[in-house]
């Protein structure tokens, strides 16, 4: 059954002076899929989220976002998005509570916080303020922010970066949870193995570029088909499995 697309993207392009940091991509999103953006550091991946979230203006293209047109509501499209903040967009002396009242506040939608924390997995750290909370449990409350206004679509650049294994899996539930209550879920990553096993569909950016775009399977299918063959067999497991087999599979970051 062909879904509907929320994002359409033609012919983007974004110039930084004389750099063109995205040289023309097209693509859409389903409505509720996970979609990945993955390539490099410095390929346009956060350039072109941060055109779609309206946070920066693009050179030429269109997009369209749920029916509306970027040129002409960029407003209408901020209603129904979440962003995440950079993290120093957090009050440092409010708790997860108070923040979260305050997101609340922000876009005119009364919240119950303690519903929130509990779907991220927080409700013990109610009081604590956001300086104090682990790397995983920041991203857990930054992505209950994106949450608060109910919206269609959530945008979420590098969600794992730097977070320990049994963290990154953790993030990974919550993201399929979230994409599973109905909103479609729009991130970046340069990790492959993030994008393998959480992305529906994805696009490999390159310098400013699209040069695939299909689900993990068959991005896989299609390379195999050309002959391609690892180097050396592959072993039954991974190091981080090893990890992960050792130190347990629960939340370590609370
Ligand atoms: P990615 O998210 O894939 O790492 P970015 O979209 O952040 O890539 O950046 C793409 C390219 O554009 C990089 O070469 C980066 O240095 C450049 N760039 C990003 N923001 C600016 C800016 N505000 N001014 C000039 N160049 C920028």
């Amino acid at each position: 059954m062909e879904r509907r697309k929320i994002i359409q993207v033609r012919d983007l392009v974004k110039k930084y002076g004389d750099f063109t940091a995205v040289q023309g991509i097209s693509f859409d999103v389903d409505e509720g899929e996970i979609f990945g953006l993955l390539g490099p550091n410095g390929a346009g991946k956060s350039t072109t989220l941060e055109i779609i979230e309206t946070l920066r203006d693009k050179t030429s293209g269109e997009v369209i976002v749920d029916g509306f047109n970027l040129d002409q509501h960029p407003d209408r499209i901020k209603k129904i998005i979440g962003v995440q903040l950079q993290t120093s967009g957090y009050y440092p002396n409010l708790n997860l509570v108070e923040l979260i009242e305050l997101f609340g506040g922000l876009y005119n939608k009364k919240v119950r916080p303690m519903d929130f924390l509990e779907m991220v997995n927080l409700k013990e750290k109610t009081r604590a303020k956001f300086k104090e909370l682990s790397g995983g449990q920041k991203q857990r409350f930054s992505i209950a922010t994106t949450l608060i206004n109910q919206p269609k679509i959530i945008f979420l650049d590098e969600p794992t970066t730097g977070l320990d294994p049994q963290a990154r899996r953790n993030l990974w539930d919550l993201i399929r949870e979230v994409r599973d209550k109905g909103t479609t879920v729009v991130m970046t990553t340069h990790y492959m193995d993030e994008a393998e096993v959480l992305c529906d569909r994805c696009a490999i950016v390159d310098s400013g570029r699209i040069i695939a775009l299909d689900s993990p399977d068959r991005l896989i299918d299609n390379l195999v088909a050309t002959g391609f063959e690892r180097p050396r067999e592959v072993k039954k497991a991974s190091l981080e499995d090893v990890f992960i087999q050792l130190t347990g599979k629960e939340y370590r970051d609370d």
